[in-house]
C-alpha cells in the first residue's frame, strides 16, 4: 500500500476550518494517482462530533484526538500529536492550512520530524514517487517560487488559504474513524492560553472571506469608511485597510492586508482608495478578480487589477451599492 498522506483539520469552537477542509480537497486529488489513503486528523478537547466532515469531503479515515489539553492551541502538545502520528504513518506529505495556527505547527512538526517544510503554497502537484512540486509566492508575492523537497516523506506543507477548492460534499458513512491514545511523554507547554475573548463585533474574518471591500487613504478619514461598509454588508463582504490608514488609526490593525498586516486570496477584492504600494499587493495579488477604484490613473493597483475604474470613489462606492441592493432585491 501506497504511503498515505495526512492532514490536519484544523478546528476552533467546535468548528472545522475552511482552510483545513481545502487541503483534505487538495490531498483527495493528490491521493488519486497514487492510490493513496487520505487520513484526516482533527485534534481538540470534544472533538468527536466533528468526524462527518471530513468524511463527506473525501477522507479515506479519519484520526481523532481528544484530551482537555487540547482545548486550545499549543504547539509543544499538538506538534506531539502529529508528528508521533506520523511517525507510525509514514505519509508521504502532511497538509494544513497556512493559517496562524497551521504554520505555527507545520514548522514545529517538520523539524521534530527532521523533514522539510514548504510554507504558504498556491500550487502543489505531486509526483509518482510522492514528492511533491509546491508554488509559493515570495519577495512580497513579486516571484513565485516553485520548490521540491529532496525526500519524498513527511513533506510538511501550509496551503494558502481560498486557493484550493473544496470537494463537493457528499454523504459517507463508512468511513473509519479512530481514537488515537492520547499521550504527552513528558511534553509540557511552555505556555498556556488563560483565556481568549472574542472582539465586540462580529466581524467577517478577512482571511476566510471570499469578497473583501478594502480602503485606503483615498478615504479621507475614518467616518467615511461607513461607505465601504455599506457596500461590504450588501456583497457580504469583509472590510480591509491599507496601512496607511491603520497608522493613522481610521481602523485596527486586524483589518491590515499587506506585507506586515494578513495575506488573503478571496474571489473579489475592491480596492477603494488604495494606491497599491509593493507592500499592500504582497498581501492580496493571489485574490482571483481585483477591482480598483482610483482617482489617479497611474496608480500602480491598475497594474495588478482585472477591472480598474478611474474615478471618485465618493461617487461611486455609492452607485456600486445601490446598483448591487437592486440586483439582490
Ligand atoms: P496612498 O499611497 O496615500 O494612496 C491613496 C490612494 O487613494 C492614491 O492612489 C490616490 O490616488 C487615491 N485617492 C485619493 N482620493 C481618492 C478619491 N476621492 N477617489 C479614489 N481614489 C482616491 N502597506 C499596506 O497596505 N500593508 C502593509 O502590510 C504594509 N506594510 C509595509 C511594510 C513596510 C516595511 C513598509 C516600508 C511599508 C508598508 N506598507 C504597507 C505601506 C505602503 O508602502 C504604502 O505606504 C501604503 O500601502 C499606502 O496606503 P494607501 O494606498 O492607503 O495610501
Amino acid at each position: 500500500m501506497a504511503n498515505p498522506i495526512l492532514v490536519f483539520c484544523e478546528q476552533r469552537d467546535g468548528h472545522l476550518k475552511k482552510a483545513g477542509l481545502e487541503a483534505l480537497g487538495q490531498a483527495c486529488r493528490l491521493s488519486k494517482a497514487g492510490g493513496r489513503d487520505v487520513v484526516a486528523l482533527v485534534v481538540g478537547s470534544s472533538v468527536s462530533p466533528l468526524t462527518q466532515e471530513p468524511a463527506s469531503h473525501g477522507a479515506s479515515r479519519i484520526v481523532i484526538a481528544e484530551d482537555p489539553a487540547l482545548s486550545s492551541y499549543s504547539s509543544e502538545l499538538f506538534t506531539t500529536i502529529v508528528a508521533d502520528l506520523a511517525a507510525g504513518l509514514k505519509p508521504v506529505a502532511i497538509l494544513m492550512g497556512a493559517t496562524a495556527m497551521g504554520k505555527d505547527l507545520a514548522t514545529k512538526v517538520a523539524a521534530r520530524l527532521k523533514s522539510a517544510v514548504i510554507q504558504d503554497c498556491v500550487a502543489l502537484e505531486m509526483e509518482a514517487d510522492g514528492s511533491l512540486i509546491a508554488t509559493r509566492p515570495i519577495y512580497g508575492g513579486k516571484l513565485r517560487a516553485v520548490v521540491k523537497p529532496t525526500n519524498p516523506l513527511m513533506q510538511v506543507v501550509t496551503l494558502r488559504p481560498n486557493i484550493f477548492s473544496l470537494l463537493e460534499s457528499k454523504p459517507a458513512s463508512d468511513v473509519p474513524i479512530e481514537r488515537l491514545a492520547v499521550s504527552f511523554d513528558g511534553t509540557r507547554p511552555m505556555a498556556r492560553i488563560r483565556d481568549a475573548r472574542a472582539t465586540a463585533d462580529d466581524k467577517k474574518e478577512l482571511t476566510e472571506a471570499s469578497i473583501i471591500v478594502s480602503g485606503g487613504r483615498g478615504l479621507k478619514g475614518p467616518d467615511n469608511f461607513i461607505l465601504l461598509e455599506e457596500l461590504a454588508a450588501a456583497l457580504g463582504a469583509a472590510v480591509g485597510a491599507s496601512r496607511a490608514v491603520v497608522d493613522a488609526g481610521w481602523r485596527p490593525h486586524r483589518d491590515q492586508i499587506g506585507l506586515t498586516g494578513k495575506t488573503v486570496s478571496p474571489q473579489l477584492y475592491i480596492a477603494c482608495g488604495i494606491s497599491g504600494a509593493i507592500q499592500h499587493q504582497a498581501g492580496m495579488s493571489s485574490a482571483r478578480t481585483i477591482v480598483a477604484i482610483n482617482n489617479n490613473p497611474n496608480a500602480p493597483i491598475f497594474k495588478l487589477a482585472t477591472y480598474g475604474i478611474v474615478g471618485d470613489l465618493f461617487e461611486i462606492v455609492p452607485l456600486l451599492t445601490e446598483e448591487v441592493k437592486n440586483l439582490r432585491a
